[in-house]
């Protein structure tokens, strides 16, 4: 385990994370050419997640997509104490690269968010109970690797596990 202090500043996050961008890609493609233990990546980042108060932190729900499998729009939908066909016209849209996504005020957060609290938190979508996906997710490890350079630029947990990540696997860093 890494013993880096963790950085949980999120205008900090942002510009390591910016600074970092093409360094963890190639991060994702060291991993792909060489031998790793994924149980123990997955135990870095469970570490990493376990000591961070996403609480205080909520930056995903400012800056992700939170996206809906249709299974689940039911549950969500009276989670949110909504009727479905209302739930679909005022919550939910249809993203080109993404299919069905909660809808986003102005500022990017989600419409959900107020403060820092989801409103739904009990119902949220399976999308937000998995975020970052550095544990568990779609695809393998490997494949959910495309995502982390950005997620890195805003989640605290995502750019503090690269960075031990890279310090498990003897990662040459470049920044
Ligand atoms: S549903 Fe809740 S957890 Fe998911 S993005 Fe919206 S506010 Fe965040
Ligand atoms: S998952 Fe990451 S971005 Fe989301 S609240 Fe937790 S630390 Fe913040």
């Amino acid at each position: 385990m890494s013993e880096r202090p963790l950085v949980t500043d999120l205008v900090q996050i942002k510009r390591l994370g910016e600074q970092k961008r093409d360094e963890n890609l190639r991060l994702r493609m060291h991993l792909k050419r060489h031998a790793f233990v994924e149980r123990k990546l997955k135990n870095i980042a469970d570490a990493i997640e376990k000591k961070t108060d996403c609480l205080a932190c909520a930056n995903c729900c400012r800056n992700a997509t939170a996206r809906l499998q249709e299974r689940e729009l039911e549950a969500v939908a009276k989670g949110a104490g909504m009727r479905l066909k209302d739930f679909l016209r005022d919550c939910v849209e249809e993203s080109e690269e993404e299919g069905m996504i909660l809808k986003r005020h102005e500022d990017g957060s989600c419409v959900f968010l107020n403060g820092n609290e989801c409103l739904i938190y009990r119902h949220r979508p399976t999308a937000c109970r998995h975020f970052p996906h550095l544990t568990s997710g779609p695809g393998s490890l490997i494949w959910r690797m495309w995502e982390m350079p950005d997620r890195a630029t805003y989640c605290p947990i995502v750019y503090n596990t690269l960075e031990a990540w890279k310090d498990e696997v003897d990662f040459q860093r470049t920044v």
